[in-house]
């Protein structure tokens, strides 16, 4: 087992990682940009080191200076938390010709599932079912014009190295496809120095479903179930949960299984989600994270598993605690993303933290790094904080959900809580019952209201 980690990440994620160093008793380093001084993950690290100015490329995408981090503090592995380097395949491969452990997949795993056009074709090869589309990319408007008029509109032209929910453009009709193409072409150039773009068949009224898979890089893999994220504002999660209200434990057993069988075909080391777009009945793989995501506490509380320190104990070359007949449910987990940021346009809120209070009791665990008086900086991403409850059903962790939101205090910045208030009261959030699209129309009709 290693003795020290070095974490590459901020907020609620990197103590995240930390705790779980903690109860390994793995010592922990913290690095932070100088915006990030005063942060809760340098306090709580055992050591800190400052690698550069508050841009998050200067800092926490400062390469050079996480490895000269890992040397001068002797760390032998590193923790990319999600976002930042955590799929970034260079990261990887660097750490490796420095001797340094990585704790993820290799970075050839990175690259292929990096690249949504080869995931896709490695994907369908492993026997994963997959959104219709073109084969491969797309480079010119007649051939983007051939492949949509085959398939039927609507379509979605989606950039091959895109993520975050940028360089994808909707064509509703055959009027929109020249600026669903060059649109989605400039988004990514912009955004990822790559205009490479694929398309796809639009699915109206999916459901986002992903699977979290476990490898130990050895050619053995597990499935954690499922994870329903449908709730969605300009494709980001902002509400998700485990299991999902609409999967049956014989769809759950068999996606499960697809998946599992998939990643352990490849020998894939660690956390991994594969996302899918559900919809009638049927599963359609949109992409894989070959990463620890946002909402992986949820399958934490149903599963009763610590992903973390597995992901750990697995990059140390360790066994995995589990077995697939080891895994099985127990209760309804729920989280919501609070975010700094003003209702209803979301605007960013940066700011001081006059008063923090984290709710409490049985089956709620908040995930942030606030604290009262600390002073969100503007540089980055606007989660503050994760609110997990686990019931022993749906309603249950609803009513949980609600109580804990109501015991949850953050003054001084606006956060993203009244939407989540809002929401409870809604039939389709009580039921369950609502695809990608319904957030945003809700949203929609809250401000023509
Ligand atoms: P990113 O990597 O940018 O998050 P994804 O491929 O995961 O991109 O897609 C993000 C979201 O975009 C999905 O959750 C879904 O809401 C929407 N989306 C992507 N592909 C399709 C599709 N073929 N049909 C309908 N919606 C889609």
């Amino acid at each position: 087992m290693f003795s020290k980690v070095l974490i590459a990440n901020r907020g609620e994620i990197a103590l995240r990682v930390i705790r779980a160093c903690n109860e390994l008793g793995i010592k922990t380093v913290a690095v932070h940009s100088t915006a990030d001084s005063d942060a809760m993950h340098v306090r709580m690290a055992d050591e800190s080191i400052c690698i550069g100015p508050p841009a998050g490329a200067l800092s926490y995408l400062n390469v050079p200076a996480i490895i000269s981090a890992c040397e001068i503090t002797g760390a032998e592995a590193v923790h990319p938390g999600y976002g930042f380097l955590s799929e970034n395949a260079n990261f990887v491969q660097v750490l490796e010709d420095h001797d340094i452990k990585f704790i993820g997949p290799t970075a050839e795993h990175i690259r292929i599932m990096g690249d949504k056009i080869t995931a896709k074709e490695t994907m369908r090869n492993l026997g994963v079912p997959c959104v219709p589309g073109s084969p491969g990319g797309v480079p010119t408007l007649d051939e983007a014009y051939e492949i949509s008029d085959e398939m039927g509109f609507p379509v979605i032209v989606k950039a091959t190295a895109g993520g975050g929910g940028r360089g994808m453009k909707l064509a509703k009709t055959r009027e929109d496809l020249e600026d669903a193409f060059f649109g989605a072409r400039s988004e990514s150039k912009a955004a990822f120095g790559n205009d490479e773009v694929y398309i796809e068949k639009y699915l109206t009224l999916p459901r986002h479903i992903e699977v979290q898979v476990f490898g130990d890089g050895k050619g053995r893999a597990v499935h954690l179930g499922e994870r329903d994220c449908s709730l969605q504002r300009r494709h980001q999660k902002v509400f998700e949960e485990a299991p999902g209200p609409c999967i049956t434990p014989e769809m759950r057993e068999r996606i499960g299984k697809t998946c599992a069988d998939a990643v352990a075909n490849i020998n894939y080391a660690g956390a991994g989600t594969i996302e899918f777009l559900y919809e009638n009945d049927e599963f359609f793989f949109i992409e894989m994270n070959t990463r620890l995501q946002v909402e992986h506490p949820v399958t934490e509380a149903i599963f009763g598993v610590d992903l973390v320190k597995q992901q750990i104990r697995v990059a140390a070359g360790e066994d995995m605690w589990f077995k697939q007949e080891d895994l099985s449910i127990k209760g309804h987990a729920i989280e919501v993303r609070i975010n700094a940021e003003k209702l209803p346009n979301f605007t960013p809120c940066p700011g001081t933290v006059t008063q923090f209070h984290a709710p409490g009791g049985l089956g709620v665990r908040v995930d942030s790094a606030l604290y009262a008086g600390y002073t969100i900086p503007p540089y980055y991403d606007s989660l503050i904080g994760k609110l997990i409850v686990t019931g022993t059903n749906r309603p249950a962790a609803l009513a949980r959900l609600r109580r804990a939101l109501g015991e949850l205090v953050i003054e001084g910045v606006d956060t993203t809580i009244p939407l989540f208030h809002a929401l409870l009261d809604e039939p389709a959030v009580q039921t369950g019952d609502y695809d990608i699209h319904w957030l945003e129309h809700w949203l929609e009709a809250q401000e023509t209201a």
